[in-house]
């Protein structure tokens, strides 16, 4: 090994690709809701600081799902009420119906996300509602964050494969995807919730959306790294021009629907990619990598994350190698 550091990518730079990436960090949220484990609402605040002063520009920061659903999030309310917010970091939440709006206006949110399925059958398990009701569900939900000034997300599962349908037509993600677009979503995030999805696929996929004149600009992607793809699949998304990318620090939140540790895209293997092609980020590696290693020990479990593992929980700029 030589005496480079170890702790960051060489620079080679690529073509055709944004030259900044906003990183849509999920691990608070989507994360925390899918560990075993129900963490104190005070290490809660702690991780989101430590996220925020690593240079996160966006904190997906819980959930005002009911906590029957998500027993992990329960303490929302709790949550936003002690949270301390870093200048120019936004904390956006999940929103699943006019309830979970009414607690995330009385928390003070000012951007929320909610969550459609670009499927029948995940619409049916996870929203209790078909395909096409769940927009009238949507409709008085956007209609009041709009009137209230918030910004409003909305994610798309399912929208690569589904567990129970099989293959999901790309021709019925574009047509769902307009559908959120048009009641007045600012973002939508294209979700490949089981993983499966591959490098061709998301291009075929993006190519659709410019094909039905549906702009690229306010997509983003949720990739899963459940068979190894995520950041194949991220790198192809950037080359059709998205530039807002889902992640989850140390890879937190597992899959829900496969036996694998592996789940969401770990937001540190996304940033040493990035960093490697030149793409600005604003995220401090080291600084996130030690906030990972952290949490992992509160979660007891090592972290998935490929690049926490290479690095031990801190980077050679802090630490030498074998002192870790
Ligand atoms: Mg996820």
């Amino acid at each position: 090994m030589t005496a480079r550091d170890v702790g960051l990518p060489d620079r080679y730079p690529a073509s055709g690709l944004p030259a900044q990436v906003t990183i849509w960090e999920v691990g608070p949220r989507d994360g925390l809701q899918n560990e075993p484990v129900t963490v104190p609402v005070q290490v809660k605040v702690e991780f989101l600081d430590r996220l925020a002063a690593a240079g996160l520009p966006v904190l997906e920061a819980t959930s005002f799902v009911h906590p029957r659903w998500v027993p992990q999030l329960a303490d929302a309310d709790e949550l936003f009420g002690l949270l301390s917010r870093h200048n120019g970091v936004r904390y956006p939440v999940l929103v699943p119906n006019e309830r979970g709006l009414d607690r995330a206006l009385a928390a003070g949110v000012t951007e929320i996300a909610i969550f459609a399925s670009a499927t029948e059958s995940f619409a049916q398990r996870n929203l209790n509602r078909g395909f096409d009701a769940q927009f009238a569900m949507f409709t008085p939900v956007l209609r009041r964050a709009k009137a209230a000034g918030l910004g409003v997300r909305g994610y798309l599962s399912m929208c690569f494969g589904d567990p129970w349908e099989g293959a999901v037509a790309i021709e019925q993600v574009v047509s769902a995807a307009r559908r959120l677009l048009e009641l007045g979503c600012d973002q939508l995030s294209l979700g490949d919730t089981i993983g499966v999805a591959t490098p061709g696929h998301v291009a075929a996929m993006l190519d659709a959306f410019g094909r039905a004149d549906v702009s690229v600009d306010p997509l983003a992607v949720h990739f899963h790294d459940t068979y190894g793809q995520a950041l194949a699949n991220t790198l192809a998304a950037l080359h059709a021009g998205v530039s807002c990318v889902d992640s989850s620090a140390g890879g937190l939140g597992g899959c829900p629907y496969a036996q694998s540790a592996t789940g969401n895209l770990a937001t540190e293997d996304l940033v040493w990619m990035l960093d490697g092609l030149g793409i600005e980020h604003g995220v401090n590696l080291d600084a996130l990598v030690r906030t990972s290693a952290w949490m992992a020990a509160q979660l007891g479990k090592p972290s998935p994350s490929r690049v926490v593992t290479a690095l031990g929980g801190c980077s050679r700029a802090t630490n030498p190698p074998g002192q870790c």
